[in-house]
C-alpha cells in the first residue's frame, strides 16, 4: 500500500521535501468494514491549509500522517452489509492506494454514473461549492454582471457557466492567454481577463461597463483590489477561497476603503465553507445534483479535467496547482 504522508510543514510554497512516499501493508477489513482501492484522487486547494498548524475550520494533518483527500475507490473486499465488492464509492480516504472504511462518510456512486472522477469535481464537492455559493449567496438575476476568478478551474468554470444559464453577463479572470481563450470559446463567458497582464485593472473595468453585481471570490489579492471599485449598489460577494494567500502571500487590501464601499453601496460579503451546506442544506444538494447532472447531459456545461498519472506525482501536481499550473480540475489517476 503506497501512501503519501506529510513530512514537514511548509513555510510559504510547499516543496517536494514536505511530502514522503511510504509503503505499508494493505489493511485488512474487520467485521462491518470494507477495503477500498483508490482509482482517482482529488487534489484541492484546501489541502494547503491542512498542511499548516495554524488554527482553521478543520484540523491539520499531523506530521507523518497520510495527506487528507477525497478519492473515488472500488470496494475490493466487503464485510459490510451495505457495500458489495465492485461498488464504486467516494470517501475521504487520503493520498493512498488502500484504506478500510466502516462506511461512514462514504457515498456509493449510483449505477450508471458515467465518469467516476466527476464525483470529485463537477458532480462533487467543487461543483456543489460553485452551485451553492452562486445560487444561495450570489442570488444571480438575468442581466447582472458576474465576475469569477480561477475561471477555468473546478469551481470557477462551473460558477461562470451556471451564471450564463441564469442569463448573466460573465467575466472570467484567469492566468494566461490559453486559459482566457478557453473560458470564452469553450465555456461561453463573455470575456476573460488575464490577471497577469500589466493593465489588468483597466481591462477588467473595460469588460464591466455596467459595474459588477456578483463577485465570486476564489483568489483575493490583486484581483480583489481591482474588483472593489467596480462593485455596484447591492452587489454580493460569496467568499469561497483566497488562493493567492494560501502560501502566505500578504493580504494588503485597504480595509477601510473596502468598508466604505460596502457601506455606501450596501454590499453583502458572505464567507462559506461547503461542509456546512452538506450538513444543513440537503434540499439544495438535491437541487444541485438534479440541475448539474441534467445540464451536463444536455450538453449545456463543459467540464475539463487535468489528469495526472500515478500517486507519486501527486505532490508536484499539488504544488503546481497553487501556482496556476493546472488547467481544469486536478485529479490523480492511480495505477
Ligand atoms: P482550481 O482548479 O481553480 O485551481 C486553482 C487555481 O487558482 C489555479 O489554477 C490558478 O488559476 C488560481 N490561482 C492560483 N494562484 C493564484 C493567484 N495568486 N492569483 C489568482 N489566481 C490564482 O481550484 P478549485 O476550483 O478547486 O478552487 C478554487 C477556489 O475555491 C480556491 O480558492 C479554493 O480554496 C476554493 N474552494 C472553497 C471551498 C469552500 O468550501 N469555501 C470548497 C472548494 C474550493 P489561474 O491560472 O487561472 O490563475
Amino acid at each position: 500500500n503506497r501512501r503519501i504522508v506529510l513530512a514537514s510543514r511548509p513555510s510559504g510554497a510547499p516543496t517536494a521535501a514536505d511530502f514522503r512516499l511510504e509503503e505499508t501493508a494493505v489493511p485488512v477489513p474487520e467485521e462491518g468494514q470494507v477495503l477500498l482501492r483508490a482509482e482517482w484522487l482529488s487534489l484541492d486547494p484546501y489541502m494547503r491549509g491542512r498542511m499548516s498548524d495554524a488554527p482553521s475550520y478543520a484540523p491539520s494533518v499531523d506530521i507523518g500522517a497520510v495527506m487528507t483527500g477525497g478519492a473515488v475507490s472500488r470496494v475490493v473486499a466487503s464485510r459490510h452489509a451495505d457495500f458489495h465488492e465492485g461498488d464504486m464509492v467516494m470517501a475521504y480516504t487520503g493520498w493512498q492506494e488502500y484504506a478500510v472504511s466502516d462506511g461512514s462518510g462514504a457515498t456509493r456512486l449510483p449505477a450508471g454514473f458515467d465518469h467516476p472522477s466527476h464525483a470529485l469535481g463537477v458532480l462533487g464537492m467543487p461543483g456543489y461549492t460553485a452551485y451553492s455559493g452562486l445560487i444561495d449567496i450570489g442570488q444571480p438575476r438575468a442581466g447582472e454582471t458576474v465576475v469569477v476568478a480561477a475561471a477555468t478551474g473546478a469551481v470557477g468554470s462551473l460558477v461562470g457557466q451556471i451564471a450564463k444559464i441564469k442569463g448573466c453577463r460573465v467575466i472570467g479572470v484567469a492566468g494566461g492567454a490559453q486559459k482566457c481563450e478557453y473560458a470564452v470559446k469553450e465555456l461561453g463567458f463573455d470575456a476573460c481577463i488575464d490577471h497577469r497582464s500589466a493593465d489588468f485593472s483597466a481591462q477588467l473595468k473595460a469588460a464591466c461597463p455596467k459595474g459588477i453585481d456578483i463577485y465570486f471570490e476564489n483568489v483575493g489579492g490583486a484581483v480583489f483590489d481591482a474588483v472593489v471599485p467596480l462593485l455596484n449598489v447591492h452587489a454580493r460577494i460569496p467568499v469561497c477561497g483566497l488562493i493567492a494567500h494560501y502560501n502566505g502571500g500578504r493580504i494588503e487590501s485597504d480595509a477601510s476603503a473596502l468598508l466604505r464601499r460596502v457601506l455606501t453601496h450596501r454590499i453583502q460579503i458572505q464567507g462559506f465553507i461547503i461542509f456546512d451546506y452538506y450538513v444543513n442544506r440537503p434540499e439544495l444538494l438535491a437541487a444541485f445534483n438534479h440541475d448539474v447532472s441534467g445540464w451536463l447531459k444536455e450538453g449545456r456545461l463543459r467540464y475539463r479535467e487535468d489528469v495526472v498519472q500515478g500517486l507519486e506525482n501527486a505532490p508536484q501536481a499539488f504544488i503546481g496547482m497553487l501556482e496556476g499550473k493546472n488547467f481544469g480540475k486536478l485529479v490523480v489517476k492511480l495505477d
